[in-house]
C-alpha cells in the first residue's frame, strides 16, 4: 500500500529577479492549464494522451517554455475537468460553466529515469525547475529539523520517493513548496476492528476482537466546539464594531482573514493531536478503524436527517455539526494508522442509517432519548455514543468478515475514559482582596 505524506517547505527570501521569474512561470502555467481545458472541452477529450495529440502543436507556438510544461499543465487540466464533471453529475456544478484555473500554484512533474517528461528535480535542500533548454530556475529550500526527521532521512536512504511538486507564491518574497513523499507500507493483518463514532464533544471507540468482550474508549474533545464558539463570538464582535460608519472594508477583510487563519491553524493542530491519540490506541490494540462513510453528510444534515422530534435538525445544531471537521479527522487518522500498517475501512452510506438507534442485542429500533440508550423490547441500556460506535464496528464485521458478534455482551459500560482535549471548565477564581485590606 502506498502512503503519501506531503511536506511543506519554504524558500528563503528570493531575489527580485527570481520572484519575477517565478510569478511569470505561475502565470504561464495557469494560462497553459486554461488553454488545455478549453481544447479538451472543444474536442471532447478526457485523456492526457488525446490532449497531446490535438493541442500540442498549437500550445508550442503559443508558449515559449520547455515542452514538458505541456504535460504538467495537461495533467492538471484533465484532473480539473474530471472533478468538474463529477460535480456536474452530482448537481453541484453548472455544466454550462466550464472550470477556469485561477489558482496561483503550479504542480510540476518530477523528472526521474522512468518519467522523462518531468520538469523538476528535487535535491533535498533545493529544487530545480527547467524553464527552457539550458535555462533553469533554482529554488533553495529551508530544511528544518522536522523535515529532516520526518522525511529527509528516509528519502536519502531511498525508502521514500518524491511525487509531483506544487509551488505557490506566498507573502512578500518567499515561495511555498509542497513535496509529497511516497512510501510503500506493508499492510498488517489486524486482530479486530474498531468502530469510531464522532460526536460533537467526544470521539467514541469500540474495539471488537474475536473471543473478547467489546472494549470502549471515550475521548473527550470538548475543546473543539469551545474554540469554534469562541472564534464565532470574535467574528461577531468584529462585524459589530466595523459595521458602524465610517466603514473600513479593507481593515475588516484583513481582520477576518487573520482570525480565520488563526482558527484554522488551531483546529488543524487539535485534529492532529486527537488523531494521533486515536492512531496510537489503534496500533496498540492492533485493530483496523471503521468510520462512517461521509458521502453526502452535509446534504443529509441539510434536509433528510431528522432530529429526535422528527423535524429537520435545527439551524444552530446544523451549523455546529457542519463545523466539525469530520473529513479532516478521518483523513489524519487514516494516514496515521497506515503508518503502523493498518488499513481504514468505511461503512457504506446505506448502512450508516440508524447506527445510534438500533439495539445491539435484539436489533430493535429505538428512538434515542437523551444520552442514554434504552431498548423498549429487551431492556438493554447503555450510553448512546457507545451503541453508535459498537454498531459501526459490528455492521462492518458482519458484512465483510462474516463473523457475528456474540449477543451475550450485555454489560455495555464505558470502560476507559480518556480526556484528550477537554475544554477548560470556566470556573472563575475569586480574587482575594486581602492585600488591600489594611485593617482600619
Ligand atoms: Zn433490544
Amino acid at each position: 500500500m502506498k502512503l503519501v505524506s506531503s511536506a511543506r517547505f519554504v524558500t528563503p527570501p528570493l531575489t527580485r529577479r527570481k520572484r519575477e521569474w517565478l510569478s511569470k512561470l505561475l502565470d504561464q502555467f495557469a494560462e497553459s492549464v486554461n488553454f488545455c481545458i478549453q481544447r479538451c472541452l472543444a474536442h471532447g477529450i478526457t485523456s492526457r494522451a488525446g490532449l497531446h495529440h490535438i493541442a500540442y502543436g498549437e500550445w508550442r507556438s503559443k508558449f515559449s517554455i520547455a515542452t514538458h510544461w505541456f504535460h504538467s499543465a495537461g495533467q492538471v487540466a484533465t484532473q480539473t475537468l474530471r472533478s468538474w464533471r463529477r460535480l456536474c453529475h452530482q448537481g453541484s456544478a453548472d455544466p454550462k460553466k466550464p472550470p477556469v484555473y485561477e489558482a496561483l500554484t503550479m504542480r510540476l512533474e518530477i523528472w526521474t529515469e522512468k518519467n522523462s517528461t518531468g520538469i523538476c528535480w528535487f535535491f533535498g535542500n533545493s529544487i530545480q525547475i527547467r524553464v527552457r533548454r539550458g535555462e533553469y530556475l533554482w529554488l533553495p529550500l529551508v530544511v528544518t529539523k522536522h523535515h529532516e526527521l520526518m522525511y529527509m532521512r528516509d528519502w536519502r536512504e531511498g525508502k521514500k520517493r518524491v511525487g509531483e511538486i506544487t509551488i505557490s507564491r506566498f507573502r512578500k518574497d518567499r515561495a511555498n513548496v509542497w513535496v509529497p513523499f511516497k512510501r510503500e507500507v506493508k499492510v498488517k493483518s489486524a486482530e479486530g476492528v474498531c468502530g469510531i463514532d464522532v460526536n460533537e464533544r467526544s470521539i467514541n471507540l469500540c474495539i471488537l476482537k474475536s473471543s473478547q468482550e467489546p472494549k470502549f474508549i471515550r475521548l473527550d474533545c470538548s475543546k473543539l466546539p469551545a474554540i469554534k464558539h469562541a472564534s464565532q463570538l470574535k467574528r461577531k464582535s468584529i462585524q459589530k464594531k466595523l459595521d458602524v460608519p465610517p466603514q473600513h472594508p479593507l481593515q475588516k477583510q484583513r481582520l477576518k482573514a487573520k482570525y480565520h487563519r488563526r482558527e484554522r491553524n488551531r483546529m488543524n493542530q487539535l485534529m492532529h493531536v486527537v488523531s494521533k491519540k486515536v492512531a496510537g490506541i489503534l496500533s496498540r490494540e492492533k485493530v483496523e478503524p471503521v468510520f462512517e462513510s461521509l458521502t453526502n453528510i452535509r446534504q443529509s444534515m441539510r434536509s433528510k436527517r431528522k432530529s429526535k422530534n422528527g423535524k429537520a435538525l435545527r439551524k444552530d445544531m446544523r451549523r455546529r455539526l457542519n463545523q466539525w471537521p469530520f473529513h479532516k479527522f478521518q483523513f489524519y487518522t487514516e494516514y496515521k494508522t497506515l503508518r503502523s500498517g493498518y488499513q481504514t475501512h468505511y461503512l457504506p452510506h446505506e448502512q450508516v442509517r440508524g447506527t445510534s438507534s438500533t439495539c445491539p442485542i435484539c436489533g430493535a429500533r429505538n428512538k434515542p432519548n437523551g444520552r442514554m440508550f434504552s431498548c423498549k423490547v429487551c431492556g438493554f441500556k447503555a450510553s448512546r455514543h457507545f451503541v453508535g460506535a459498537y454498531n459501526i464496528a459490528a455492521r462492518w464485521l458482519t458484512k465483510n468478515v462474516g463473523s457475528h458478534v456474540p449477543p451475550e455482551w450485555r454489560q455495555m459500560q464505558p470502560m476507559v475514559d480518556g480526556a484528550v482535549l477537554q475544554a477548560k471548565s470556566s470556573v472563575k477564581v475569586q480574587k482575594t482582596r486581602d492585600k488591600f485590606a489594611t485593617g482600619f
